[in-house]
């Protein structure tokens, strides 16, 4: 059987149940590719009790959007184990609470875009059926709306929405690659938060207290932060003295 893709409609409705009695658990936690979104790492790494430094230097991996050219964060498996993600147990989902949104997501999969003329995000759902998972015609059935309200999906895809607005600005101002101390800047204020929190902290402008002591309210600064860097790209970029 392949993967099949279902494009689903507002009041399309689809029967999915998962639980640990299910004879696939934990099947869609291995030969994992998954990229985490700058929410996700807050979510996880505040469920771990880590710094945004220690989450990403023992359970992510670094490379560059093949697309978009920006610093990009997957989870580190582990290939002996069927590339298994670092939080799987024999009872499931160590960081269940705070998993990232792909995983709250399935079996759904959302794709937006942007109106240039409004700025108006549009999302679309499709449901994604995998041959491994079994979950499918089981339970209760589900419309879109109430699958995001049950897995808690709303902050969220609010958040990879603005990410795709760094994105779609990132394209416009400088498509292709980064240099690489820009590449470092946005990776710092995307993904090392607590690193940025210090950073910023130290400078002239540094955002008010109830910013620099709140991780959402400080990705919103570091995602505005970023546009301003990429909105000035003609001139030189605003310095940062960073101390470690
Ligand atoms: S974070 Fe949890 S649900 Fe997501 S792949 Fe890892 S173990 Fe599975
Ligand atoms: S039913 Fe699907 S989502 Fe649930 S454990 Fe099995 S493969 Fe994963």
């Amino acid at each position: 059987m392949e993967e099949e893709l279902v494009p689903l409609m507002t009041n399309d409705r689809f029967m999915f149940s998962c639980s640990a009695s299910v004879p696939c658990f934990t099947e869609c936690c291995r030969d994992l590719n998954q990229f985490l979104t700058p929410y996700d790492i807050i979510r996880l790494k505040n469920s771990l009790n880590l710094s945004s430094t220690e989450f990403l230097d023992q359970y992510t991996s670094r490379h560059t959007g093949p697309e978009t050219g920006l610093p990009v964060v997957t989870f580190k498996t582990r290939p002996a184990e069927r590339f298994v993600c670092p939080f799987v147990t024999p009872t499931g989902c160590r960081v269940y609470a705070d998993r990232p949104s792909s995983c709250r997501t399935y079996p759904l999969v959302r794709m937006a875009s942007r109106s240039r003329e409004t700025g108006k995000i549009t999302a679309y759902y499709a449901l994604m059926k995998e041959p491994h998972c079994q979950g499918f015609d089981r339970g209760r059935s589900w419309t879109v709306q109430e699958w995001l309200q049950d897995q808690s999906l709303l902050i969220y895809n609010d958040m990879n929405d603005m990410m795709m607005e760094i994105i779609g600005l990132k394209n416009q101002m400088k498509p292709g690659r980064l240099d690489p101390e820009l590449n470092e800047r946005v990776y710092l204020a995307l993904y090392d938060l607590d690193r940025f929190r210090t950073v910023v902290a130290e400078q002239a402008d540094a955002p008010p207290e109830s910013v620099l002591s709140d991780d959402l309210s400080l990705l919103k600064y570091a995602m505005s932060w970023i546009a301003r860097q990429l909105m000035t790209l003609s001139q030189p970029p605003e310095p940062i003295h960073e101390s470690r």
